[in-house]
């Protein structure tokens, strides 16, 4: 029994990569899990094996960057759950990569509006909940992106930084009304998204060996002590994975 026993989270991004096993982890650790993507089959696939490990999950169907589709969702989880104790903003698209100069506007408004909106999505529809229990915790998943720019990128970067500030925005306000909002920047990680950069050839972090790249079950760890008390001195801030100390202090590398 954990101190996240019982407890409700909702994922996004859950149907593969961190977000899946997020929701295997935090499954593990007793918490009631939603999974939640635009691929439905793979996230009911991902509650069917925590069901079948005698866990307690759902999936649902959502594109994060749509408003109206966010706001069902986290009302439908917390009617599901009698409550909504943490939320993990994760959903997330590299592409496209391209020079600023060479940019399709839709395109990079399109995937913009997953990785910037998808999480202010995720906190306007969550944090009236939360601040009404008087309790509650939102991981947002950032990246080394939010802090340097990088050739090709300029979506994921500009959009990581918005979320960056999104998570100290939303701690200063939130924060004294019981809430807790973190960020996670776990570093590189060996999901599909680190096959579309390596495949792209631009920027340096597509020449990266695949054996730099962390497992998924790293950050999921990561998320995992995020939700609990012992992080509370990370609220507001991102919690850099790539950290050493931080490494030892979750038993990893
Ligand atoms: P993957 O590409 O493996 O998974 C991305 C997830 O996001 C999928 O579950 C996908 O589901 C979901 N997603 C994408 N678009 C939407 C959308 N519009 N609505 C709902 N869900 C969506 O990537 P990772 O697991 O690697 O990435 C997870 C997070 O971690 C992202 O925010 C990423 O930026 C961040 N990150 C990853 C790093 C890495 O090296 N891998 C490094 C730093 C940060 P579906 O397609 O079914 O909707």
């Amino acid at each position: 029994m954990s101190e996240l026993t019982g407890k409700s989270v909702l994922i996004t991004g859950a149907s593969r990569g961190i977000g899946a096993a997020a929701a295997a982890e935090l499954a593990a650790r007793g918490m009631r899990v939603a999974l939640v993507a635009r691929d439905h089959a793979a996230c009911e696939a991902g509650a069917e094996a925590i069901r079948a490990a005698g866990g307690e999950a759902i999936a649902l169907s959502c594109d994060v960057a749509s408003w109206t589709e966010v706001s069902v969702v986290v009302s439908a989880v917390r009617d599901a759950f009698g409550g909504l104790d943490a939320l993990i903003n994760n959903a997330g698209v590299i592409e496209p990569i391209s020079r600023l100069a060479d940019s399709d506007p839709e395109a990079w408004t399109r995937a913009f509006s997953i990785n910037a909106l998808g999480v202010y999505h995720g906190l306007r529809a969550a944090l009236p909940i939360m601040e009404a229990q008087g309790a509650g915790v939102i991981v947002n998943i950032s990246s080394g992106a939010a802090y340097n720019p990088l050739e090709g990128w300029s979506q994921y970067c500009s959009a990581k930084a918005a979320a960056l500030m999104l998570t100290r925005a939303a701690h200063a306000e939130s924060g004294p009304k019981g809430v807790r909002v973190v960020g996670l920047s776990p570093g590189t990680v060996a999901t599909d998204m680190q096959r579309v950069i390596g495949a792209s050839g631009v920027n340096p972090v597509s020449k990266m060996s695949w054996d730099d790249h962390i497992p998924a079950d790293w950050p999921a760890k990561a998320i995992a002590f995020l939700c609990t008390e012992a992080a509370r001195e990370f609220d507001g801030s991102d919690f850099q994975l790539r950290d050493p100390e931080n490494r030892t202090r979750l038993g990893l590398g």
